[in-house]
């Protein structure tokens, strides 16, 4: 008896090690991938590779688009900052060629990291999809890296460490809300002391992430770190103490463009939610019926992922909403996030993957990296995550956008 119950107990050590490396093993050799997906050679023409290049692909395609149609508008808007004098927001307005009470407003790199593949398809809207026929239906307003300091240094957060996803509204009150379930995971999210990817904490990051997710649950966790915080000014989800400056110039410089429309729809790229190759439209659950019934006969061929629901979160302090829509108070007013699938984070493991990418990059930017090797691998991981280098994945996320896009055009002119 005695001997059985020592196999036993060794049997069931064995097997709990197993798991244990199983699983250590599983997360770190975690790699996405786009399953041989065919390369259209001809949609690579839109990706560059730095803020610098991006920003010229597109005020290259803006400035043809002006010269194309009557009345259009071009301008820069310069965004200060204590490091780099070019940093700017760029932004294009195309008015219908008749008479139109729609308005199409499509913003890319909110969150600056993501900014790569909003401007890749901003550049393929103009070139491909912008035609006579689209522009006799409704105006459109292009609004290019709205967060250039975190374009141009591969961060989601301003210089000021604003998630500006998180930090925009027109009513100050927004600083006040208190995210109480971020506390609870404060020091987890957001460490002290030189990063290095190679240290015990992000060796098995991991495990403190299955140790939060067994003590609150996975949906409560999710709620707390995506909704934002305003308590936090080091730490990731930060929407600010106050305004940052160019949530200061777009309210003054937008509503001259919104203002003259009965029907707005505002889009919002992004990047990383979801399976890889996927596209999503999410937003926060709607109480207006009438605003909920047209948004979604304009995405009926697309599963828009609501923030109440299992698959994401809610957040106060978003660009398309609250900010925008507060801009034209009187208009009808649809938007969405569209977010481009890059590392399949609808996984357990791939959303660990996220958080700790998120962690290890707002650490390094508050509190140093340990070697400058280590700041090259965090930050290039950082830009891979988020805009990923192989060319099926960009060739495919043309194609989709291609796709979401020519039927929302579509359905968008009838409603
Ligand atoms: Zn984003």
């Amino acid at each position: 008896m005695k001997k059985f119950l020592k196999i036993l107990v060794v049997t069931l050590i064995a097997l709990i090690l197993v798991i244990l490396v199983g699983l250590h093993i599983a997360y770190h050799s975690f790699s996405p991938d786009d399953k041989g997906l065919q390369v259209n050679e001809s949609n690579l023409a839109y990706f560059q590779e730095s803020y610098e290049e991006c920003r010229k692909a597109f005020l290259e395609q803006a400035r043809a688009a002006t010269e194309m149609y009557d009345l259009s508008k071009m301008f820069s808007i310069k965004v200060p900052s204590k490091v780099d004098t070019a940093l700017y927001i760029d932004i294009l307005y195309l008015p219908p060629k008749h008479d139109s009470s729609r308005l199409l407003v499509l913003s890319s790199g909110i969150h600056g990291v993501e900014a790569f593949m909003g401007s890749a398809f901003q550049q393929f809207f103009l070139e491909v999809l912008l035609t006579e026929e689209v522009l006799a239906d409704m105006g459109v307003l292009m609004i290019h890296g709205i967060n250039p300091y975190g374009f141009k240094y591969l961060r989601r957060l301003t210089e000021n460490n604003v998630d500006l996803n998180r930090g925009s509204e027109t009513d100050p009150a927004l600083f006040n809300i208190k995210n109480e379930g971020y506390g609870m995971v404060n020091e987890f999210l957001n460490p002290k002391g030189k990063v290095s990817k190679n240290s015990v904490r992000n060796q098995f990051f991991h495990w403190a992430s299955i140790m939060n997710i067994m003590k609150y649950s996975k949906g409560v966790l999710q709620q707390a770190i995506g909704q934002g915080q305003y308590d936090y000014p080091e730490g990731i989800m930060f929407g600010g103490n106050d305004f940052e400056p160019q949530i200061d110039s777009l309210r003054i410089r937008l509503p001259v463009f919104l203002s003259p429309y009965e029907t707005i729809l505002a889009i919002d790229l992004h990047t990383g939610h979801g399976e890889r190759g996927g596209l999503y439209p999410l937003s926060n659950p709607l109480d207006n019926p009438q605003n909920l019934q047209k948004t979604e006969s304009v995405f009926k061929d697309h599963h828009i992922v609501w923030g109440d629901t299992d698959e994401t979160y809610t957040t106060t302090g978003g660009f398309s909403d609250p900010f925008l829509q507060k801009l034209c108070p009187s208009a009808t007013y649809l938007h969405l996030t569209v977010e481009w699938g890059t590392s399949d984070v609808h996984k357990i493991i791939g959303s660990m993957h996220l958080l700790q990418n998120h962690v290890m990059e707002n650490q390094g930017y508050n509190h140093g990296y340990k070697n400058s090797k280590q700041e090259e691998r965090i930050k290039q991981g950082y830009k891979e995550f988020f805009y990923p280098s192989s060319d099926s994945w960009r060739s495919g996320a043309i194609e989709s956008g291609r796709e979401m896009f020519s039927t929302v055009l579509e359905n968008y002119s009838v409603i």
